[in-house]
């Protein structure tokens, strides 16, 4: 296909508009970066397997009743995504502590978080992110109250579903991030991606902390073998096949 001009590039993804107006291309690069872009490096092949994964999990929340901006794979590294606005903020809902949490409180990583707690970032790359109160989120107008319930329950669902499928695919689902958009006609829906970049993902198979990671730490931490660990989650995910019927 002739390359568009891309509408908006980020750190892990290029948006290219298509002919109809109300449908987005993202291309999925095999760049990574963390601690808001201060390291950077290339994973390979991480492109055409977050695309995999993110699309096959889109399918089962889909298929389960969550909406989504995914439409289809057209190529191993584009998804067509049905144009949203982004709601600029981060949801980051947490099963098991680790990270910024056990940083910023002091809760050591691997404890259980009983009820799981939904947590909301404000999505300014500048700002690097800052975690928001709720009077803030209201003050800054991000959100409504009833777009940000609706938000929190569509994420808790989507923790229900997606802990169960890892679960069944010898993995835990520690944390991750969601973002949503709104749609020409005003609905709400999952966007961006679920992916090792956005989930905490524990191979239940280890014990030790560092041989478990099957996600983006391993590139934060500098854990190596970034590759495999990408290819495992991906061969596990797409070995999973649901019934239907649950
Ligand atoms: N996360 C993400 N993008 C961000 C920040 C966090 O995808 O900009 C994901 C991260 O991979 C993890 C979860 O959200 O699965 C919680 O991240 P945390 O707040 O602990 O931040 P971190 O310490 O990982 O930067």
């Amino acid at each position: 296909m002739s390359t568009p001009e891309k509408l908006y590039e980020g750190k892990a993804k290029i948006i290219y508009p298509t002919d109809d107006p109300e449908i987005l291309l993202a291309y999925f690069k095999d760049d990574a970066t963390a601690f808001n872009a201060q390291k950077r490096g290339t994973i390979q092949g991480k492109g055409e397997i977050n695309n995999a994964i993110s699309s096959h999990l889109f399918q089962e929340l889909e298929a389960k009743g969550i909406p989504t901006h995914y439409i289809d794979s057209p190529t191993p590294n584009e998804m067509r995504v049905k144009r949203v606005k982004i709601v600029p903020i981060e949801v980051i809902v947490r099963n098991i502590a680790a990270g910024s949490l056990s940083k910023q409180t002091g809760i050591p990583v691997g404890t259980i978080i009983e009820p799981t707690l939904v947590e909301f970032c404000y999505k300014n790359d500048e700002l690097g992110d800052p975690l928001l109160t709720r009077e803030r989120l209201f003050l800054m107008k991000l959100a409504t109250p009833e777009q940000l319930e609706q938000i929190t329950q569509l994420s808790l669902q989507i923790n229900q579903i997606l802990s169960e499928f890892f679960n069944e695919c010898g993995i835990t689902l520690v944390d991750f991030k969601l973002e949503f958009g709104i749609t020409s006609e005003g609905k709400l829906v999952l966007a961006d991606e679920i992916s090792p970049d956005t989930c905490r993902l524990w191979d239940q198979s280890e014990t030790d902390p560092n041989r478990r990671v099957l996600d983006k730490d391993r590139f934060r931490r500098d854990l190596g073998n970034i590759e495999s660990a990408y290819q495992q989650v991906l061969k596990r995910v797409l070995e999973h096949t649901s019934n239907p019927s649950e």
